[in-house]
């Protein structure tokens, strides 16, 4: 992979901090991992996916978070371990 024309692997912006996402994918990311830990607090048994789930049926968390999480659960599909 080269270097100088990474986009986002959600929207096609161009990727400027992180590799795969834009700025706008990338802050919904780290919002989306931190939150994470809150969540397992709450919810015992609750895994990523069930979490990703939650995120993408809950409207109010926004239209990043809600792209990021159904690209992630994607991934997880196609086999990617993370
Ligand atoms: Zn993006």
């Amino acid at each position: 992979m080269k270097k100088n024309n990474k986009i986002c692997a959600i929207c096609k912006r161009k990727v400027e901090k992180h590799d795969n996402f834009c700025n706008y994918h990338f802050l919904a990311l780290l919002n989306i991992e931190k939150n994470f830990q809150t969540w397992k607090d709450a919810y015992e048994n609750l895994n990523w996916k069930e979490y990703l789930e939650k995120l993408i049926k809950n409207e109010e968390n926004g239209i990043w978070v809600q792209e990021v999480a159904k690209y992630l659960i994607t991934e997880k599909m196609e086999g990617s371990n993370v």
